[in-house]
């Protein structure tokens, strides 16, 4: 791939990538793959493959894929928290679970008030050790990405966890497909993707942008940006305050004005993004069954 990876919809966008960087097809093998988490110190990227019910394993150093963990309850987003653990949203387990140093799994969360969640979809963690994650029901609406049920909660929340005493509580209840979710840089702003359009016309396929308040309370909540190519999944902040967003024909970079100033074009349907590399200047993306990879002169914002 050449030049042709990008396409330019703004002038802001022309210091977003080297236009002798060509995006990279890194692997492919997967069905559907979701979840990137790069960790520095490993210099491997873990992602999940999730039809396949498994997470792979990306080395960086020799460019091999390797199974991490298998089956893996159908994980889907992962991310790291501050502490530089593992923390993964699972279809198969409806929770979210962390991996801890020693490899034992921890709860964070499968219920609320007595009923199961849905299917976790995609999580972060603020600074405050505070975990977010969306609920929509993809994990559970068949067996392709996970195990058919009802839902328990008849609805689709997005969750906050404390991080120090573990209470749960729905901090937005009005997504129909809560989806991808990303704090912004000073984390005073919380933005999330309600992906319902994806599959049915009319609904929205947007990324929604509210205020976070000390005690984790949310508000606000109008839209940001609305997606010009199928519907936006996963999503990461540069450094510098841009969001990357995956979609249907690749990776969106939006302003910070919510202007969409460019793309990355990638020939598979994305789900999901995040910054990797020493520097945090290499973007991977998944992408239906393979992962993708480019260099870029930006650099990711730095999360743990
Ligand atoms: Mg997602």
């Amino acid at each position: 791939m050449s030049a042709t990876d990008y396409e330019v919809l703004d002038p802001r966008f022309r210091d977003c990538f080297n236009r002798t960087a060509s995006v990279e097809r890194l692997w492919t093998g997967g069905r559907w793959t979701e979840g990137p988490a790069y960790f520095p110190a490993a210099r491997h990227l873990l992602f999940s493959d999730i039809p396949n019910n498994r997470m792979l394993r990306f080395d960086e150093c020799d460019g091999s894929v390797s199974v991490f963990r298998q089956p893996s309850n159908y994980a889907n987003g992962n991310t790291i928290d501050r502490q530089g653990r593992l923390i993964t949203c699972e279809h198969g387990g409806r929770r979210v679970v962390r991996t801890e140093r020693d490899g034992r799994m921890t709860l964070i969360a499968d219920h609320y008030k007595g009923k199961r969640l849905n299917s976790p979809n995609d999580v972060v963690v603020r600074s405050d050790g505070s975990i977010w994650f969306t609920d929509p029901p993809y994990g559970i609406l068949s067996d392709y990405e996970g195990h058919k049920a009802e839902s328990e909660l008849g609805g689709n929340y997005v969750f906050r966890v404390d991080g120090t005493t573990g209470e749960i509580r729905i901090v937005a209840d009005d997504f129909i497909r809560p989806n991808g979710l990303a704090f912004s840089p000073d984390e005073r702003r919380l933005y999330i993707v309600d992906s319902a359009g994806g599959r049915t016309p009319d609904l929205p396929k947007h990324i929604r942008v509210f205020d976070v308040a000390a005690d984790g309370t949310l508000s606000g909540g109008s839209e940001f940006a609305d997606c010009t190519a199928g519907r936006f999944d996963g999503m990461r902040f540069d450094d510098a305050g841009r969001l990357w967003a995956a979609t249907d024909d690749g990776v969106h970079c939006i302003d910070a004005d919510g202007a969409l100033i460019g793309k990355i074009l990638i020939p598979e349907i994305c789900s999901n993004v995040v910054f990797g590399g020493p520097k945090r200047n290499y973007l991977f993306i998944c992408a239906t069954a393979s992962l993708y990879g480019v260099l870029l002169p930006v650099n990711g914002l730095k999360t743990f």
